[in-house]
């Protein structure tokens, strides 16, 4: 596996085998690599001729008040872990050269990243979509592939790619999740142990709701309601939003009619987990 770190190398690495004609997939990652970003990697690398990643802890998509500074990072064994996986290429960009001294420009997609995450997470979207947009820019790959674990990331990241004509197709993989359920993600780790148990109940509580759907239920109040008692049942979480919404434009619903998404984000201690899943309803008689 090649590593580049910066973007002139980068343009060149690039031009060099896209002459050739060759197809590239794209992973971007904020590194401290688990299964689930693995998965990606393992997707990009077989349905491409060539298999690219990204590792950066982008500082414009995190708050004042966020974990930036003390987000997990661990280079060496991120390296491992993609040759193992086969990446052909690994691209660790460095603040000085994705955001120079005088930065000004910055990429939005409105209403959908004020939404959900958005309203607890102001301006997080702004800098996802910037630094995802740089990095198709600089990279241009022929596919990029997203987690549903942040689901409402890809819908924004989908849209940006539309309305910016970005030539790149957007893939989304399922979310890999632990043995009792939780979502991996790199934050878990900041989870102690009663907390690390207790989040098991974000997959609980989504699976309850799907059941009451699958037993035709279909009032999001209702479904609402039952899903924030068994997250109530747990002593050391505190919930931030539990949301049904449209699938497409992420508006919220009253009813679930077709697709739907049930989110959610609860914090223990510090720590803001989410999860999400989505169902597909025939319409009821
Ligand atoms: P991050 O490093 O958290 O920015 O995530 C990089 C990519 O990995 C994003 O597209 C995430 O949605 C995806 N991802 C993170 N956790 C999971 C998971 N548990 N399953 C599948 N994809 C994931």
């Amino acid at each position: 596996m090649i590593s580049i770190t910066s973007i002139s190398s980068m343009h060149e690495y690039i031009n060099t085998n896209k002459n050739k004609g060759k197809t590239v997939g794209f992973v971007p990652t904020m590194g401290y690599l688990h299964d689930g970003h693995l998965s990606l990697m393992q997707e990009a690398r077989e349905k491409n001729d060539l298999a690219f990643a990204s590792i950066y802890v982008n500082p414009t998509q995190f708050g004042p008040n966020e974990d930036f500074n003390r987000y997990p990072r661990d280079l060496e064994r991120d390296k491992d872990l993609l040759a193992k996986v086969g990446i052909d290429c690994l691209f660790t960009p460095i603040s000085e050269e994705m955001y120079p001294k005088g930065y000004r420009t910055y990429v939005e997609v409105e209403t959908l990243s004020t939404k959900l995450c958005g309203h607890s997470r102001p301006g997080h979207f702004r800098g996802v979509t910037t630094i995802v947009c740089k990095l198709l820019n600089i990279i241009k790959p022929t596919s990029a592939y997203f987690g549903q674990k942040d689901i409402q990331q890809v819908t924004i990241i989908k849209k940006m790619v539309t309305d910016l004509n970005i030539g790149c197709l957007i893939e989304v993989m399922p979310t890999v999740r632990d043995k009792d359920g939780l979502a991996l993600s790199s934050r878990n780790i900041y989870l102690n142990k009663e907390e690390r148990l207790q989040a098991a109940f974000i997959y609980k509580a989504l699976k309850k709701a799907e059941a009451m759907i699958l037993n035709e239920e279909r009032d999001c109040n209702r479904i609402i309601a039952e899903i924030s008692n068994i997250i109530s049942q747990c002593s050391l979480a505190r919930i931030d939003y539990i949301k049904i919404c449209d699938l497409e434009n992420l508006e919220h619903l009253d009813l679930i009619t077709n697709h739907a998404i049930i989110t959610i984000a609860v914090f223990f201690g510090k720590t803001r987990l989410i999860d999400n899943i989505t169902v597909t309803v025939i319409p009821l008689q």
